[in-house]
């Protein structure tokens, strides 16, 4: 036997026990507020051909430069672990037909796989939930995608955590005139950009503008504006969508800077942020992108959605939220006080199971000493147990007695316990 202890991938987490509450808990306040606005649930595989992330994310990225974790098949072809989920769900959509002469308002989540540096809120894999509407162009869906974003983050107690900033590329004829313009504004001040935007300056300009280093920050605050360049259309597009976030209440902040990682973004681009995460602050992130179904293959289609990160969300919502908000239900340990006891304790959980929905049984199946089943059902944080020994079976009553305050040992008929727990319960 080797003696070296295996452990987990270096970025890659264990969700043990302890946390697994949480993230139940703000998985299915996610998943209620999407599906509450019609969105149906697409379930995706976590290994797409290589391809699909350079056409769609983009060559000259974070992502696909240095970001993906790729591997050859055994039949010798370039697959990759999704780094991100936009690329298969239109992926899939296409290949269904799902993208063709109709609206799909889809959802999903799962793991994504990024090589990047781990730290709080950083990790190589990490969890998103993503919605994806293709189909329809409207600023009102721009405008239902924030606004659902908006509905979790209050569900979850985060509205005054988190932060909109938005702005618009604009179509995709104004973005390259754009591109083009800031390349040459760029190429005259390169030696003060830093490396990683001195590379994207031929390739991908409009990449840089999303830079954090200082100096580059500073050469960019001088460029030129995106505004000058954007279409009657675009302006429109973008005017209609900030009047829908005022008309909802929305409280935003246009950002002139913004721009997103993927290639094919266009119009809506938005941010939910937080000050709370350090470095690692955007929650969740979108925008519209009417060129992606095209060029996987699709008719010319348009589309926009948004991805939360959900380990990020979970982050938060551990800092804002009492643990009171996400707590397991409340535990039941149920013992038999003899070994002649054990089948009749059997059936009687199975039937409290039934019976209580809303709570949770555990038998201890080892038996013994009452005295040490008792010391068990402390360890396991029981709100009561429930015990049967020869006494109650003979009367056909159960033990009942509360462990987390003082009180004694009542005895009562099954159904009076049953009433008992499920008011308790809530
Ligand atoms: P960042 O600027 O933080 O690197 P990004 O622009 O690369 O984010 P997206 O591709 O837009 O991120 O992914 C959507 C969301 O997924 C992000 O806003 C973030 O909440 C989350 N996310 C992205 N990368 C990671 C990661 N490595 N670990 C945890 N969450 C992540
Ligand atoms: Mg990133």
């Amino acid at each position: 036997m080797p003696t070296d202890r295996l452990r987990s991938i270096r970025g890659m987490n264990d969700v043990l026990p302890e946390d697994a509450d949480i993230w139940s808990k703000v998985d299915a306040v996610v998943e209620d507020t999407v599906k509450s606005f019609g969105y149906e649930e697409i379930r995706l595989p976590v290994v797409e051909a290589t391809a699909l992330f350079r056409r769609s994310v983009g060559e000259f990225t974070d992502i696909v430069e240095k970001e993906m974790y790729s591997f050859e098949s055994r039949d010798g072809e370039s697959l990759t672990l999704r780094p991100e989920g936009t690329a298969g769900c239109v992926r899939a959509a296409v290949q269904h037909g799902l993208a063709f002469n109709r609206m799909s308002r889809l959802w999903y989540r799962g793991p994504m796989f990024r090589y990047e540096r781990p730290q709080k809120g950083r990790y190589r894999q990490f969890q998103q939930t993503g919605v994806e509407a293709i189909g329809i162009a409207s600023p009102a869906l721009d405008a239902e995608l924030i606004e659902m974003n908006c509905a979790y983050l209050a569900r979850l107690g985060l509205s005054d955590a988190v932060a909109l900033r938005l702005n618009t590329l604009g179509s995709a004829q104004a973005r390259a005139a754009y591109g083009a313009e800031l390349k040459t504004y760029l190429q005259a001040r390169r030696a003060e950009l830093d490396e990683d935007s001195q590379r994207r300056l031929d390739r991908n300009p409009l990449r840089i503008l999303d830079s954090k280093h200082a100096s580059t920050r500073q050469v960019l605050a001088e460029a030129p504006a995106l505004d000058a360049f954007l279409d009657a259309d675009s302006k429109a597009h973008f005017a209609e969508l900030l009047g829908l976030l005022d008309a909802l209440d929305v409280k935003y902040q246009v950002d002139r800077h913004l721009v997103r990682g993927l290639d094919y973004y266009t119009h809506t681009v938005f941010e939910f942020e937080t000050a709370q995460l350090g470095a690692q602050g955007t929650v969740s992130a979108g925008g519209r992108y009417d060129g992606l179904v095209e060029a996987l293959g699709g008719r010319a289609t348009p589309a926009a959605g948004f991805a939360i990160g959900m380990d990020r969300l979970v982050l938060l919502c551990r800092a804002a939220a009492s643990s009171e908000f996400w707590r397991g239900s409340p535990l039941v340990y149920c013992v038999a006080a003899d070994s002649d006891a054990m089948g009749h304790m059997m059936r009687l959980t199975r039937r409290m199971r039934e019976d209580v929905p809303g709570l949770r049984f555990v038998l201890d199946t080892e038996g013994g000493r009452l005295g040490t089943q008792m010391r068990r059902a402390d360890r396991a944080g029981a709100q009561w147990a429930i015990i049967v020994g020869e006494r109650e079976r003979q009367s056909d009553k159960v033990g009942l007695k509360p462990m987390r305050e003082l009180g004694e040992q009542e005895t009562l008929t099954y159904d009076a316990l049953v009433a008992r727990l499920a008011s308790e319960s809530g």
